[in-house]
């Protein structure tokens, strides 16, 4: 096993002899950290990424039930599995354990077999977890977000970019004359279509914040936060050539000889008065206008009066908005 795929365990104790017997134990296996005091170890979860935290209950400062309780509010740390190594023998201290949010419960003086697979099973447990997490937010046809994961995400972004007053563009993508393009190939080749679509709409859209999914059938869509019009229309002008690139024989097409698609962008700054339904019914509008205006396109419009952008293939309108209110 190499070091990339060894698993990481932060072991919470404030007696060194037990964190010289946990460190035998796991040290041939598992790379491992030690914290001798809550503080340490809340700063090592964040830090270190453990796969699973041997915690004792009793020490100095912060117990180890505040430790567990913080580790299970903060996000970036309440997916890993706690177990509590402690000599607080009775059942009290046990269910008190297990109520704070730990996943398992060992008793001091431990079996160091014991010990050694009730920590393996729970990192199984974990990645279980988190490949069923994985599971239902992607999309399985194309590997991009799927729907739900869009849902959640643009909520997320658009409340968070309301806070900050940013700006947040949306662009819709629709694959031209796809009934046409199954009935002439057939829908295995219509699926190949689309996963070389959804292939380039991932390698286009690539900043951290943003995301590309799967909206539904033979549409995609991208939140591309603190993004202004122009940079979002050459997103999806980027695309849109990427999908003619391919260069995927549409015979029955009447756009061109091969797939194309037409994009709808739709750039705003974000109120709470605004609400995302309505960013996204503009995202639509724009999408319909691209189709009704000859598909292969890009149709782009911003609330803001800046970032007009002029291109034979692209077809802006900004609209003045009325002074903030
Ligand atoms: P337009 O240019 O106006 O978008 O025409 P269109 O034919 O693409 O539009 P329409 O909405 O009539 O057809 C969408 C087609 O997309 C219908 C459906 O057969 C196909 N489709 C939707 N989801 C899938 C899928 O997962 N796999 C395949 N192969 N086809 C799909
Ligand atoms: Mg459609
Ligand atoms: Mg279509």
């Amino acid at each position: 096993m190499n070091n990339e795929e060894q698993h990481r365990i932060l072991v919470v104790d404030d007696e060194p002899a037990s964190i010289e017997v946990l460190t035998h134990i796991f040290g041939d296996d598992y790379e491992v950290f030690f914290a001798t005091c809550g503080e340490k170890a809340l700063e090592l979860a964040m830090t270190a990424g453990p796969d699973v935290i041997l915690l004792d209950v009793i020490m100095p400062g912060i117990d180890g039930y505040e430790v567990c309780r913080r580790l299970q509010a903060e996000p970036l740390t309440a997916g890993i599995p706690i177990i509590f190594i402690t000599s607080c023998g009775d059942q009290e201290a046990e269910t008190r354990g297990l109520e704070a949010g730990a996943m398992d419960y060992i008793q001091k003086p431990f079996n160091q077999a014991v010990v050694k697979v009730r920590t393996r099973n729970q990192i199984e447990l974990k990645r279980s977890r988190e490949q069923l997490t994985i599971l239902t937010i992607t999309d399985s046809l194309t590997q991009l977000a799927n729907r739900r994961r869009f849902d959640e995400v643009v909520a997320r972004e658009h409340a968070r970019l309301a806070r900050s007053g940013a700006q947040l563009s949306l662009l819709l993508l629709d694959v031209d004359q796809f009934k046409a393009y199954n009935d002439t190939y057939g829908h295995l080749n219509g699926d190949h279509c689309l996963r070389q679509v959804a292939g380039v709409i991932d390698e286009v859209v690539n900043r951290p914040a943003d995301l590309a999914a799967r909206y539904g059938g033979e549409e995609f869509v991208c939140i591309l936060p603190e993004t202004d019009l122009a940079g979002a229309v050459a997103v999806a002008e980027k695309i849109r050539q990427g999908v003619e690139a391919l260069a995927i024989p549409h015979g029955a097409s009447g756009v061109a000889d091969h797939v194309t698609v037409s994009l709808g962008v739709f750039t705003t700054r974000c109120t709470a008065r605004k609400g995302v339904t309505a960013v996204i019914a503009e995202a639509d509008r724009q999408l319909y206008a691209a189709k009704s205006g000859g598909r292969n396109r890009v149709n782009a419009r911003s609330d803001e009066t800046e970032g007009t952008t002029a291109n034979s293939h692209l077809h802006l309108r900004t609209v003045r908005q009325s002074p903030r209110s």
